[in-house]
């Protein structure tokens, strides 16, 4: 018997899987991966991320295999900013290879039944009066039959392409803006401090952080594809002839086979349908530029345990409205503000203008720096 199925055991997940298994509910979380396992990112915990896994218990656990960030640098043609974390604070760098295996571990720990290696193909909806409700999932078995697997209520947190929320039109791709990201780790990388690094460009941005073992996880997005077909020429030609980057990374070797991913926006309204709640990037994703989606991941996962132990509590019907309204009232200044940046890095022109008032009012970006990273 189970009372919630989760699918995917990436941050949302495991989170909201830990939530719940702690106060009683019977958990079973599905991934189609098997932990640990690499995952494309730009491996920073902002600050309000940090916050959320002390709040879980989990923090302590996790900063033992990543370094401390102290806040962020951004650079466009001409500045360079640099904001620091007040001393109360600070962010975390840490490979998603090690934080999402340290909170399936968590989740397990609490009691959250794990099963790795499995594939959901899409919900098991039962229509009436032309109203879907979700009973489950149903599961892809190689070389046999789809299995349906039965669930009073199931929350999906299987990522930007959602085989849930996509299938069932709750979010989608938007035509524009499509961008798509190609990531790797570096060493010999020169000139790392204790800071995460965005730099904006006219066509593309390029995030760089320092991670645990003396490497660098750098990331390029872009609207422009042109050379995707060697990801690693790729990466390595942006980050080389860039003015700024290019001699810290004179000597750099990429050391890892880079990954690439997009496109990466997806919208979305409604958090959920009957019996399904949605959490993480499978309720829609802005962009990376901001940094936040692994808090955006955690705060929608508390959110949905939230509201699905009410669920189990008896509050059943329109669960998934009192989400889309959490959601909303916690979340959606935070998210205009990242569909604002992402208009803004959208265009050469809008990346010009950001230069300017950089360069006029430097103290001003400070301040949205330290916005974009959660700073409690
Ligand atoms: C280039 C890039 C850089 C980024 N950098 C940062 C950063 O530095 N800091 C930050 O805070 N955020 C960053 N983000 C955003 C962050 O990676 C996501 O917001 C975060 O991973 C969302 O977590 P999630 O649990 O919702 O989804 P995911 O991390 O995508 O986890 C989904 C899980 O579901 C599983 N799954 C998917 N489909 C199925 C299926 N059909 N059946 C079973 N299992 C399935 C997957 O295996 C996976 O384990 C970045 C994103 C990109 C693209």
């Amino acid at each position: 018997m189970i009372d919630v199925l989760v699918v995917g055991a990436g941050p949302a997940g495991a989170v909201a899987a830990q939530v719940l298994a702690e106060r009683g509910a019977r958990v079973l979380v599905v991934d189609r991966a098997r932990f640990p396992r690499h995952k494309l990112c730009g491996d920073a915990l902002n600050p309000g991320a940090v916050a959320l896994l002390r709040r879980i218990g989990v923090a302590d656990a996790i900063e033992r295999d990543a370094l401390r960030i102290e806040g962020m640098r951004l650079t466009g043609r001409g500045v360079s900013i640099c904001a620091r974390y007040p001393a109360s604070c600070y962010g975390l760098s840490i490979t998603r290879r090690d934080l999402d295996t340290r909170l399936v571990e968590a989740a397990a720990r609490a009691g959250a039944r794990i099963q790795e290696g499995v594939v959901v193909r899409g919900p098991l909806v039962e229509t009436r009066e032309g109203r879907p409700t979700v009973r489950g999932v149903v599961l892809a078995i190689a070389g046999g039959k789809p299995l349906r697997v039965a669930a009073p209520l199931t929350i999906a947190a299987d990522g930007r392409r959602s085989a849930l929320a996509v299938s069932l039109g709750l979010t989608h791709h938007p035509k524009r803006p499509r961008r798509w990201a190609i990531g790797g780790y570096f060493e010999g990388v020169d000139g790392l401090e204790a800071l995460g690094e965005m730099h904006v460009r006219r066509d593309h941005y390029l995030g760089v952080a320092p991670v645990p073992g003396g490497l660098a996880n750098a990331c390029v997005v872009t609207a422009d594809r042109r050379g995707f077909a060697d990801p690693a020429r790729r990466l390595v030609e942006t980050v080389q002839r860039d003015a700024l980057l290019g001699p810290r990374f004179a000597r750099a070797r990429l050391v890892t086979a880079p990954t690439t991913l997009g496109p990466l926006a997806v919208d979305g309204g409604a958090a959920g349908t009957k019996g399904l709640l949605l959490a993480g990037d499978a309720a829609g994703f802005v962009d990376p530029m901001t940094g936040d989606g692994l808090r955006l991941a955690f705060a929608s996962a508390l959110l949905a345990a939230e509201t699905a132990l009410e669920a189990l509590d008896g509050q059943r019907d329109a669960a998934h409205e009192r989400l889309t309204v959490r959601r909303q009232a916690m979340l959606a200044n935070k998210l205009r503000f990242n569909r604002a940046v992402r208009a803004l890095v959208a265009s050469p022109w809008g990346v010009r203008m950001g230069e300017y008032s950089a360069v006029l009012a430097p103290r001003l970006f400070e301040h949205l720096i330290l916005f974009a990273g959660d700073v409690p």
